[in-house]
């Protein structure tokens, strides 16, 4: 996606090696017009996928989330995270490790939002090795649900949650994939003039 991966030239921050910061437009202020276009272009991707819910996990993924069920016409669900949690009966968990912030949250969605009739849209802001989509993904399951897809904003394609994704067999869609954050450079993966 030209727009976002212009964004991210002109406006990303790399950190180090490995973690690229957008706060910017994506993490902490946002663009909502390149909100809009993501969620449109998320919609055309996974329009033939039957999605009747899409599931994030808060924060950052919620606002590509919302645009992108608004374009889908279905409710959006965000796991939310908590760091402890005594056992209840009317909620699915599952334990995520975050990449950013080097802890295990577990992250639970209520049983009265996802049912065993939904195909479930997940999108999140990142892909790193995969630890929050799965965990996503565990939870569609434990309703007894379908995957219909997974769409990422920005995968770091040099890390191994895409691969190990789609290895499970599981429809992913990026926004852009980066090769690489060397010498404080992005290097994209495929140039995609859409
Ligand atoms: P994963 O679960 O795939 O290992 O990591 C994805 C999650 O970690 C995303 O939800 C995102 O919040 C965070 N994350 C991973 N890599 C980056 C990064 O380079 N920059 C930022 N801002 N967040 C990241």
């Amino acid at each position: 996606m030209k727009l976002l991966r212009d964004k991210v030239i002109s406006d990303g921050i790399v950190l180090n090696n490995q973690v690229l910061k957008v706060d910017s437009f994506l993490n902490h202020q946002m663009d909502p017009v390149l909100m809009q276009e993501m969620g449109k272009e998320f919609a055309r991707l996974f329009a033939e996928q039957g999605v009747t819910r899409v599931l994030t996990i808060e924060s950052s993924g919620i606002a590509p989330a919302i645009m992108t069920a608004l374009e889908l016409g279905v409710p959006l669900i965000f796991a939310r995270k908590q760091k402890s949690l005594t056992l209840r009966e009317d909620i699915f968990t599952e334990k995520v490790y975050s990449f950013t912030k080097q802890e295990t949250n577990e992250v639970t969605v209520s049983k009265k939002f996802i049912h065993a009739t939904d195909r479930v849209l997940i999108i999140d802001d990142f892909l790193a090795n995969g630890e929050a989509a799965f965990g996503l993904a565990r939870i569609v399951e434990q309703a007894g649900a379908s995957v219909a897809g997974i769409g990422i904003v920005i995968e770091k394609a040099f890390q191994p949650g895409g691969k190990n994704l789609i290895e499970a067999g599981y429809r992913l869609k990026s926004l852009v994939r980066i090769a690489g954050l060397e010498d404080g450079q992005v290097q994209f993966v495929e140039v995609d003039e859409a």
